[in-house]
């Protein structure tokens, strides 16, 4: 089988590695410079993306911010799983938004704004404190507003007032502040017949928008809702490939955040602490292949590395810990690779986390300092 992946990141890069013992090769669109991509060596290996649809038996996506007439191109071809729909919706949050209501999944009230007169209408109808979040090309927390007191409008209004004129499509989705206990997410995979396998849910720590440690949990009640509002998401879109939903967990009930129609950060844990890693059920998915089991199989926490591209060696002498390295160029903050680490109870995985924090940068991994900061046995 010969997947074509638009986008040539870590994600395109996981699902190679995934990918190569069922003998499941992947190329990569690069959408950046348009080439046709080794998603492992980024050496270019296709002649144009025409081409390279006609050669795949398989189109997927590792992002959903695309240019809609690439997918239409790829949704034509009759080979593009999920859907154009389903990447669409995961990266404008208006038809996320729409989407959620449809399928009957609760979420945050929400008032979309495309004027002043929105914006006020928007305070009335949602209230303050309330978060605001460009409908398109957000990501790790950015174009994304807090408005906590009224004499801030003005300077926010004038922000979203650019950000709205920059493009003809952009708008902001007002969203009321919700106080959440903590952030989870759940990862799973729909097959071509419709079957639904779920992840355990991970609990999410972001440090200034962005991800830094995901840890896999047990809570069967909260997995229960998870479950549910995943299975009617992904049924709503008829979805084939890797889903996951992120949550905000108020009080024990589940709230959806958002969707990303892919492979997801929070489930990266699944390389070493599940039975089938969501890379490879994402292929098994699109390639109409049976999913393969989601069990959890060691307590496992996987850690984010932004901005650094080495690490103490010592790391590897923790038994348990496994690095990813993307094998990208380094730049503050962003994604170079990250730390898988497991043991074979909660216990046992919590003690290697304090350990981890002895050896690693506390301005690196905040993360970690503070879990290790706040744990006692
Ligand atoms: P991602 O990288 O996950 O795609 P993003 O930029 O698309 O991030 P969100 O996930 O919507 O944005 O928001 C980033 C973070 O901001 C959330 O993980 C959460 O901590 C916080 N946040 C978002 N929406 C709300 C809200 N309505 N109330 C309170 N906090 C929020
Ligand atoms: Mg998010």
């Amino acid at each position: 089988m010969h997947v074509l992946v638009l986008g040539a990141g870590q994600l395109a890069r996981m699902m190679s590695l995934a990918g190569a013992p069922l003998n499941i090769e992947i190329s990569a669109y690069d959408v950046d410079s348009g080439n046709i991509v080794h998603p492992l060596t980024q050496s270019v290996i296709g002649n144009g993306l025409h081409n390279a649809i006609e050669r795949a038996d398989v189109i997927t996506a590792e992002f959903e911010h695309i240019a809609h007439d690439i997918l239409a191109i790829c949704q034509q071809s009759g080979k593009f799983l999920p859907s154009a729909d389903a990447i669409k919706a995961g990266g404008d949050r208006r038809l996320e938004k729409a989407l959620l209501d449809k399928a009957g999944v609760r979420n945050a009230n929400y008032y979309v704004i495309t004027s002043r007169q929105d914006f006020d209408d928007a305070i009335e109808h949602v209230g303050l404190p309330m978060v605001l979040k460009s409908a398109l090309g957000g990501y790790d927390g950015k174009g994304q507003w807090r408005l906590k007191q009224r004499d801030q409008i003005e300077a926010i209004w004038h922000e979203m007032e650019q950000c709205i004129a920059a493009t003809d499509t952009q708008a902001i989705v007002a969203e009321e502040f919700v106080t959440f206990d903590r952030e989870v997410s759940l990862v799973g995979a729909r097959g071509k017949d419709g079957s639904v396998a779920v992840y355990p849910l991970a609990e999410n720590v972001h440090t200034n928008g962005v991800l830094t440690l995901s840890t896999a949990i047990a809570d069967t009640e909260l997995q229960q809702q998870a479950k549910q509002m995943f299975t009617a998401v992904a049924n709503s879109l008829e979805y084939v490939g890797v889903l996951a939903l992120e949550f905000f967990d108020v009080d024990g009930t589940l709230l959806v955040n958002e969707i990303a129609p892919r492979v997801h950060n929070s489930g990266h844990w699944t390389q070493q602490g599940a039975e089938t890693c969501q890379f490879e059920n994402h292929l098994r998915a699109v390639c109409g292949l049976p999913l393969g089991s989601t069990k959890l199989i060691r307590s496992t926490a996987m850690i984010n590395i932004l901005g650094e591209d080495t690490l103490p060696p010592q790391v590897l002498a923790i038994g348990g810990c496994h690095i990813h390295w993307y094998g990208k160029e380094k730049r503050a903050g962003r994604k170079m690779g990250h730390i898988n680490v497991c043991g074979d109870y909660n216990g046992e995985l919590q003690r290697k986390l304090c350990q981890l924090a002895q050896i690693l940068d506390k301005h690196a991994f905040p993360a970690v300092h503070e879990f290790a900061a706040n744990f006692s046995e």
